[in-house]
Parts: structure tokens; sequence; C-alpha cells
């Protein structure tokens, strides 16, 4: 198979994940990070009703043109009073932020522009207003029967705060894609064993959970290590295939005992990707069954992981959850620190910090020792794109970098 390009790579997977996500109804209060699988609308308009904006007076604007001007307080209306008033020419009501403006009045004069008597039947107006000052008009941000929320939205507090606006307290979502992970190596033992001598420990199992977790639109279960055995891999992977997707770490790559690829195929999985010209992340593999699982085959190497998942993976998740949108990885430019320098042939991701420094985005690129490097990798919330053609690119020059978190501010460049 020869080696896809990154965009291949994007288009098969994303054209791929184009199945309708199970939808499922789910309370407000636990619908954080769910995508919405309907359009939430509005029975009443928003606001419902002229809610006055400020602490102020309601007035006939008409009375106040020419100013000062005492008038009689014929009422005082908190937020949420239903009582009616009237007002007739010469009157206003002290009103509270939130209260509904009485029909007669046209504009709410704010506190700081009146001066109060004692005792407090009359105030004096100190500038003119113009109608409508200071209310806020039935329905002007969404008149009854409009759509508030989309399908497809991804809900957050302030979308979740939409959906309580218009009192909703079910809320139909997709379903999150259940994510197994299975780890491959006869040199893996787990934190809390004990790794001695050429043994290391699983590290790539912590790094996809929390991935998956920091999504917040997919969750994972955890199977286990495997050593590389060919029927010991062939059970964990058809439980794994009961899940929506499997992601393998390790065994992709073309060692003595790298029976991923086939094992894979005697399980019914059809390989679609095998092989990316990308560094780090050459072997990675992508598949899936008639039935609609999906199947992802990163190298061991972390650093590997974490590049394929940011790359890959996530946009591959956001579209298997039915999120409106382009999936691809949102790119923007920084400017380097440091130069990089690689070979020709093949997209180099180079882990970076991304910092801002007077409001200019700079990309710290990670030195570690390579693919395998996790420690190092920790301190990167980006990643900066080095073209295949391309060979060095220069501190100081601007290059292509896909954020992974919001930079922070830096006062100096950080250490
Ligand atoms: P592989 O893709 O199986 O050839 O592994 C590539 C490198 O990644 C090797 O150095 C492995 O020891 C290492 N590696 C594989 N799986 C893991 C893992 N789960 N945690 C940490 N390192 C791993
Ligand atoms: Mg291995």
């Amino acid at each position: 198979m020869p080696l896809k390009t990154p965009q291949q790579v994007l288009e098969i997977i994303t054209s791929i994940a184009v199945r309708e996500p199970v939808k499922t109804p789910v309370w407000l209060w636990d619908a954080a990070g769910h995508v919405l699988a309907q359009d939430v609308t509005t029975a009443r308009d928003i606001p419902p009703f002229n809610r006055a904006a400020m602490d102020g007076y309601a007035v006939r604007s008409a009375d106040v043109d020419n100013v000062p001007v005492t008038l009689d307080v014929i009422a005082v209306r908190e937020a949420g009073d239903t009582s009616p008033v009237s007002i007739a020419p010469g009157q206003c009501v002290k009103i509270m932020t939130g209260a509904a403006v009485p029909d007669d009045a046209d504009a709410v004069v704010m506190i700081e522009k009146t001066k109060s008597h004692n005792p407090a039947k009359k105030t004096t107006i100190l500038e003119p207003v113009k109608p409508f000052t200071d209310i806020a008009r039935q329905g002007e941000d969404a008149p009854a029967g409009s759509i508030v929320l989309h399908k497809g939205q991804l809900l957050t507090g302030p979308s979740l705060s939409v959906a309580a606006g218009v009192g909703q307290t079910m809320l139909e979502v997709y379903q999150h894609p259940l994510v197994s992970l299975l780890q491959t190596g006869g040199e893996l033992v787990e934190p809390g064993d004990n790794a001695t001598g050429n043994k290391i420990y699983n590290s790539n199992a912590t790094l996809l959970t929390g991935l998956i977790n920091d999504t917040r639109i997919s969750r994972s279960r955890y199977l286990g290590i495997l050593k590389d055995d060919r029927s010991a891999l062939a059970n964990a992977i058809h439980t794994g295939l009961t899940g929506d997707v499997l992601i393998l770490t390790g065994g992709v790559s073309k060692g003595d005992f790298d029976y991923v690829p086939e094992v894979l195929q005697n399980c019914g999985v059809t390989i679609h990707i095998h092989g990316a010209a990308i560094k780090p992340g050459k072997p990675l593999l992508f598949g899936g069954t008639l039935d609609g699982r999906f199947v992802f085959g990163l190298p061991g190497n972390p650093v590997s992981v974490m590049i394929c998942f940011y790359e890959f993976v996530l946009p591959f998740l956001r579209r298997l959850n039915g999120m409106s949108g382009s999936p691809a990885p949102a790119g923007t430019n920084a400017v380097l620190t440091a130069p990089i320098h690689k070979k020709s042939g093949r997209q180099f991701y180079c882990s970076a910090y991304l910092f801002y420094q007077s409001n200019r985005l700079f990309a710290q690129p990670i030195s570690g020792h390579g693919s395998g490097d996790y420690v190092s990798t920790a301190r990167a919330n980006g990643v900066a794109i080095i073209p295949a053609d391309i060979t060095a690119i220069a501190a100081g020059q601007e290059v292509l970098v896909h954020p992974w978190q919001v930079p922070m501010q830096e006062s100096e460049e950080p250490k």
C-alpha cells in the first residue's frame, strides 16, 4: 500500500465516519460535552416582555424632552412583579433591572441620570432619553418559534444556558462513541507492577485515556496489555470491536512481531490506510468492519500516539459524533523561536510549546530525543507542521501550527 499523504488520510477517515450516530435523551445537567441531535426552538419570545435593562425610572420619553423635569413616582417595580400599572403624562415608575416595563412607558432613565427626592414620591429627570432607551424589547433576542440551538452543536456552559433559558430539561444528543484501548508489546508492564530489566511501563493507555476524556465527545474503555501473540490478539480485537472504535498501539510496523495488521484482517477488518507520509506516525493504520466499527492502529512510540491522535483520531471522533463544521485540526501561523531541520519526503509534526508574547503567537520546538521521548513532549500544547518538501525553517520565520490548548501569555521566552 503506497504511503498516504496527510490530506488523503483525513479525507478517507472523515468520509468513512458518516454513519448516523445513535441518539439518546440526556438531562440538561448532564448534557455538557454532548453534541445536539435536534434543533432547539423557543416557545416564548426572548425576552418574553419588554425588560428594563437598568435600574432607574420607566418614563414616557415625550415627558422628558425638556430637562430637568420632575415626575410623580406612582409605583416601584421589581423583577418578577406582575401587577398591572398604567402611567399617565407627568408620571413614572421606579423600576429595577429585569422588571417588565409598563405598557405606557417607552424608555428607562438610568438612576444615575436622575435626582431623587425625599420622600421618594417624586424624581427629577436630568437627561432626555430616546424611545426604547434601556429597554430590551420583547422578542428581540429570539422570537417565539425560532431556533436557538442547532443540531450538530457541541453543548457547553453558554449553549446549555440557552437550553435552560427556553425551559428545556431533556435534550436529544448523540451518544458518545465508545473507544476501546488495547496496548501491545511484550516489553510492557502496568504502573503499579514492577518494571525491571528491559521492561518499560505502559504509558500509552494513560495517554489515550486522558486524551479521550479531554475530547469530552467520547468515552474510553481500557482492555489492557497484550503480548505480541496472534491468538491472544485476535481475542482482544474481537472484544474491542464490540465498541464503536478500537485504538491499538504498537505492533503495526514492519517488525517480526508486528502482527496487528494481519490479525485485524483475520478478524474481519478491512484496512483502508496502512502507512502515511508523516513523521512521526508513518505506520498509521485505519480500517473498518462491515457492521460499522472502526480501528486505528498507532505506532507504539508515545509521541507518534499523541500526534496521530490530535491529527487524525480526534477529527474522526468529531465526525463520528455528528459535530457540524470541518473536523480537521484548526491551524494558524506562529513565529518559530528555533530552527527546524528535516529530510525531504514526509510531513513533519514537530511538537511545540505555543505561547503569546505581546499578542504574537510563538512556537518553541520541543527539542526532545525523537518519537520515544514522552518526557519532553509532555510540555507540548500544539504542533508545528513542516510540509514534506521543506527541509529547513529558520528561527523567526512563520510556521503553520495546530494548537491543542489555548496558548498562554508569557513575559519572556519560556525555559
Ligand atoms: P512498536 O510500535 O510496537 O514497534 O513500538 C515502538 C516503540 O514504542 C517501542 O520502543 C516500544 O517499546 C514503545 N511502546 C510501545 N507501546 C508502548 C506503550 N504502551 N507505552 C510506552 N511505550 C510503548
Ligand atoms: Mg511492539
